[in-house]
């Protein structure tokens, strides 16, 4: 028996168009918050509140944005009530993003938080957290890190020890990348479905106060991506995202897919989802832990992918145990 967790990046899109709040976030959400109250599985959403805080400061001065932060506040609410589970996620690209009236001008010049000064990033972590648990009511103890970005550690690990936190889901093993946007090296992580660490991130330390719940990997074939792809021209209206903005773009990643195999998270967003009882089967064969964690985000859901996680959720029910991260720190604390 596995202990399943769907976890989903709560946000917009931060490319040119970053998309409406209504669509890439709240209407989606709606959609996922359907299947769980028809299946009774909790979810687990790590919240962009340095989007919410930003309404916040702006809506004073664009009215428009008020519908916006009342969406994105009730929803999160809501959320809380329903039995997910609502964690930090830190995009700090926020403190130097504005709205001009019409859009909004992400600036990710700064996009990871070891791109800030150290006072400043303790600040914005301490504020971005109680925000967040000032809207749920709930105590924040997890995180995930804004694009995977959390190394080196150092810097962070102070904000964790500052703020409490406890369970790290930012990890996906082997993946890496390093350009002028993202920077991760998963390459060299335990073999393990959750362990304890400290000074880094992907280096266990049994004595270590934090948890690491790596996001399961999967190996996607060429051939996947190109049904992917022909899928979406053929079929938009079951392969077309809800979300209506552009994730960002640092090109020649299209072409990669189609050519070599990639090693990806397991995601439950678009045709990935098709994926997941396969991805499942891997990871029990694999032995080396009983945690399956997912991947989504609300904005890449699809007809499809609502479909698929769905019918994935019903057929594995039984037969597994679907979790959220205060379920796992909420028992730790009982022993
Ligand atoms: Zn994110």
């Amino acid at each position: 028996m596995m202990n399943i967790f769907l976890t989903l990046d709560y946000e917009i899109f931060f490319g040119e168009p970053t998309g409406t709040t209504k669509k890439c976030i709240t209407e989606p959400t709606q959609r996922l918050m359907d299947i769980t109250e028809r299946t009774g599985v909790p979810m687990t959403y790590f919240i962009d509140i340095g989007y919410l805080i930003q309404l916040e400061k702006f809506k004073g001065q664009f009215r428009r944005l008020n519908v916006d932060f009342e969406l994105f506040k009730n929803q999160v609410q809501r959320l809380a009530k329903q039995g997910n589970d609502c964690q930090l996620h830190i995009h700090p690209h926020w403190e130097d993003s504005f709205f001009d009236g019409k859009r909004w001008n992400i600036d990710i010049s700064r996009y990871k938080l070891r791109d800030f000064e150290s006072s400043l990033l303790h600040s914005m972590f301490e504020r971005y957290k109680k925000r967040l648990e000032r809207l749920t009511s709930q105590p924040v103890q997890s995180y995930r890190a804004g694009g995977w970005c959390l190394q080196p550690f150092k810097e962070v690990r102070k904000a964790f020890e500052a703020n409490g936190i406890l369970l790290d889901s930012t990890v996906f093993p082997g993946g890496h990348r390093t350009d002028e946007v993202y920077h991760y090296d998963f390459r060299d992580t335990p073999s393990k479905t959750h362990y304890n660490f400290y000074k880094k991130l992907t280096e266990e330390d049994a004595d270590g106060p934090f948890l690491e719940y790596p996001i399961a990997a999967h190996t996607y074939h060429p051939l996947f991506f190109w049904q992917l792809f022909g899928w979406g021209r053929l079929m938009p209206s079951q392969h077309k995202p809800l979300g209506d903005g552009k994730p960002i773009s640092t090109g020649g990643e299209k072409r990669q897919y189609l050519t070599q195999k990639s090693r990806l998270p397991v995601s439950l967003d678009g045709y990935f989802a098709k994926k997941l009882p396969e991805a499942l089967k891997a990871q029990v064969k694999k032995g080396i832990g009983e945690d399956f964690v997912v991947i989504g985000h609300p904005k890449a859901c699809t007809e499809y992918s609502l479909k698929k996680l769905e019918e994935f959720i019903v057929n594995h029910k039984d037969e597994h145990n679907f979790m959220t991260f205060d379920q796992v720190l909420n028992s730790r604390e009982k022993d």
